[in-house]
Formats: C-alpha cells, sequence, structure tokens
C-alpha cells in the first residue's frame, strides 16, 4: 500500500479501506460456522459506505441495520430484503412500516412498547411483520462501559422472564410472526467465556419455548467479535463458533452472526499530515490535520489505535502527544506515545481504522469530512469525495430580517 502516493492523489486527511482484507476477514467468520445453516449480516454501522456495504453483499453477506436510513442503504448496495435485519433500541413509526413495507428478513424488537407498535403498525398494512425479540442475558462483557450492552443495566434487550411472555404474546398475534431470538452483549469482545455464557442462556430459551410450539429458527447471536489493536489476545473465529454450536445441540436454527468491526477495523487507514511539531515545558506535540472531528474513538472511548510516520517506522522516538485542530483538549489522537521528530508534510498512518472512523466523522468546526479510497487488489478507487465547504452549509438557509 503506497499511502505517499494516495495521500498525493486524494489529499489528507484520508480514509483507506483495503477490500481484500475485508473479504478474507468475511471468508475466516464465514467458514467458522460451515456444515451449519449461517447468515452473517454485516453490521453496516461500522463501516456504511455504499461501496463497502455493496463489497460484502456480493460475498453474499447480509446485513444489520439500526435505522431505516441503514436499511435503504442496503438495498441500494443490492442486498436482497430477506438478508436484511432491523435492530436498535428506538425506531419510529415510519421506520418500523418502512422496513415492514420491504419485507426485511426480521426486525429486532428491543421492548414490549416496541412489539406492540410493531403489531398496531403491521395491522394497519395488513400484514404479519417477523419478528426476533432482543433478550439481555445479563452477562458482563467484561468489554469498554460505552461498548458493553448485556447487563440489565443497560438500554438494550428485554430480561429472559420477560422475552417468553412477550413470545406468547407475539405467537397469538395476528399480525406478529415470531421468527427469532436474538442477543448482543457488547463490542470488541476478547473473552469467550460471556459469549459462551449468553449462548447457553438464549439457547435454553429457544428450547423452553419450543415446549410450547413456538419455532424459533434464527438464532442471532449479535456481533462483538473484537479484534487486536494493540496487543490484546482475541477470540479466534473457529472457537467461537465452536462456542456457540456446543449450546445448541437439538435446536435445527440458522445462526446470524452481525459483525462489524471484525470485518473492517483492521483493514482501514487513516492518513494525515503533520502540520507542525511543538514543545511546552513539559510535553512534546505533534499537531496533524486530522482531528476527532474525523477519528473520534481516541477522544470518546480513549481508544488506541497504533501510529507510524510513513517512512520514518524504524527510526528512534520519544513521548508525544498526536493532537488534531480541532478546539477542544479532547482532540487527540493518541496519548503518550513513542515517535521519532516529524517534520512539516510528514504523513502519519493510524492503523485499524476502518470501523467507527468515518462514520462517526462530523463537520465540527466547519471542517470538511475526509475522503474515503478503497484499495481492490492494490488499485485505488475513490468511493467518497472529500467534502467542501459548500457540501457542509448545502442545506443552510440565510436569515434575512423583512
Ligand atoms: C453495533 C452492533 C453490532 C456490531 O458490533 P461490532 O462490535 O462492530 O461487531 C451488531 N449487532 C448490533 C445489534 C449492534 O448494535
Amino acid at each position: 500500500m503506497n499511502f505517499g502516493s494516495l495521500a498525493k492523489e486524494y489529499g489528507t486527511p484520508l480514509y483507506v479501506y483495503n477490500f481484500n482484507y475485508f473479504k478474507e476477514q468475511y471468508e475466516k467468520l464465514k467458514n467458522a460456522f460451515s456444515g451449519r445453516k449461517s447468515l452473517l449480516a454485516y453490521a453496516i454501522k461500522a463501516n456504511s459506505n455504499l461501496s463497502v456495504v455493496k463489497h460484502f453483499g456480493e460475498l453474499g453477506s447480509g446485513a444489520d441495520c439500526v435505522s431505516i436510513g441503514e436499511v435503504r442503504r442496503a438495498l441500494k448496495a443490492g442486498i436482497k430484503p430477506y438478508k436484511i435485519i432491523f435492530s436498535g433500541v428506538g425506531k419510529r413509526d415510519d421506520e418500523i412500516k418502512e422496513a415492514i413495507e420491504s419485507d426485511i428478513l426480521f426486525i429486532n424488537a428491543e421492548s414490549e412498547g416496541e412489539l406492540k407498535r410493531i403489531e398496531a403498525i403491521a395491522k394497519e398494512l395488513g400484514k404479519e411483520a417477523r419478528i426476533s425479540l432482543r433478550v439481555n442475558p445479563n452477562i458482563d462483557a467484561k468489554t469498554h462501559p460505552y461498548i458493553s450492552t448485556g447487563l440489565s443495566e443497560n438500554k438494550f434487550g428485554v430480561s429472559i422472564d420477560e422475552a417468553k411472555k412477550l413470545y406468547l404474546y407475539a405467537h397469538k398475534s395476528n399480525n406478529l410472526n415470531p421468527v427469532g431470538i436474538h442477543f448482543h452483549i457488547g463490542s470488541q469482545l476478547t473473552k469467550l467465556e460471556p459469549i459462551l455464557e449468553s449462548s447457553k442462556i438464549v439457547a435454553d430459551l429457544v428450547r423452553n419455548l419450543a415446549k410450547i410450539n413456538i419455532d424459533i429458527k434464527f438464532f442471532d447471536v449479535g456481533g462483538g467479535l473484537g479484534v487486536k489493536y494493540n496487543n490484546e489476545s482475541t477470540i479466534e473465529p473457529y472457537d467461537y463458533a465452536q462456542a456457540i454450536l456446543s449450546t445448541l445441540s437439538g435446536l435445527d436454527v440458522t445462526i446470524v452472526c452481525e459483525p462489524g468491526r471484525f470485518l473492517v477495523a483492521n483493514g482501514g487507514y487513516f492518513i494525515t499530515k503533520v502540520l507542525y511539531e511543538k514543545k511546552s515545558d513539559s510535553k512534546r506535540f505533534v499537531i496533524v490535520d486530522g482531528g476527532m472531528n474525523d477519528l473520534i474513538r481516541p477522544s470518546l472511548y480513549n481508544a488506541y489505535h497504533k501510529i507510524e510516520v510513513l517512512g520514518k517506522e524504524r527510526d528512534a522516538g520519544s513521548v508525544v502527544d498526536v493532537v488534531g485542530p480541532v478546539c477542544e483538549s479532547g482532540d487527540f489522537l493518541a496519548k503518550n506515545i513513542e515517535l521519532p521528530q516529524t517534520i512539516h508534510n510528514d504523513l502519519l498512518v493510524v492503523h485499524s481504522s476502518g470501523a467507527y472512523g468515518f462514520v462517526m466523522s462530523s463537520n465540527y468546526n466547519t471542517r470538511a469530512r475526509p475522503a474515503e479510497v478503497a484499495l481492490i487488489d492494490d488499485k485505488p478507487k475513490l468511493i467518497r469525495k472529500r467534502e467542501s465547504f459548500e457540501d457542509i452549509i448545502a442545506l443552510e438557509e440565510e436569515f434575512i430580517q423583512e
């Protein structure tokens, strides 16, 4: 990957995605479930560029969506409705309506209130909505609290007891068809135990439901498979799949898995240019042209991203904070890392930026969002233009006093 020539051609800050890597990750996980009916539904919130979604669609992937906008993206990218799932704690009426009309695989309901809204809307449409319930197994995923979702204190899903009651309700309804069950205990999971425990609990519920003739067809294990940002130990796809399969004996279900980060994080690079170096009494700063509005993970989660100076990867370094131009003390890409001396126009490569990177970017400080480039067999293709000032203000109206 020649980041130097990419930066020259497309400018900085810049996102670069290795599509061949995306494919490898997809196939690794898909193969881990081989021998069982399975659907990988790419969690498109991790990186929703249409070309990225289309790439996964062409590999056979479905899509896990958390807004009707994402459902539209998935459809536009060519993913078939029967491979699309709609999740999320707060779906609006119009979103539910459109999802039912689009005839997607199922809607993941996350509360009694939502289940009843889905029923009412399906009734108005004279349809039966396929649903699954997100159950909260009350398991500590042992990840960052902001991305932990499987504890009863989190806002997601319903308890096992409530789920049983709601499945009975849905089973009796003329406008609901409970086809699936879903859990997603958190993101960046690096321990197998919580997944195994959750899967056991949910599989038991499926067996109990079978006893009362509620036949669950889709066993949706969510996403969350962690990746290496630094030197964390991660879960192998094979072990992950085996753990889940070990809880499903006697059940004839299609396994649905919703990976986001696992598929894209380490295939993405954020390229930013050095503007200045600066020293205060106690600190050395490298000031770059990419900021928290472009890549917010360090500021938001204190996330670590490996950073290298292009062409100086092996040079000796000293401790530095890498900071952006945004007017916030929280605007940094790294704190207290070692980097060699840099000069104006050196390029920094920020690794593992393919997931929750561009999608979380904003126009804060009236900064145009970066361009995105795909590398396919090492050949670059622009998949999103750099924003212009005109793009940023396009929807604003000038206030004119009469
Ligand atoms: C965010 C999310 C995912 C994807 O999570 P990753 O950690 O990126 O794999 C999957 N399913 C649901 C319901 C989500 O909210």
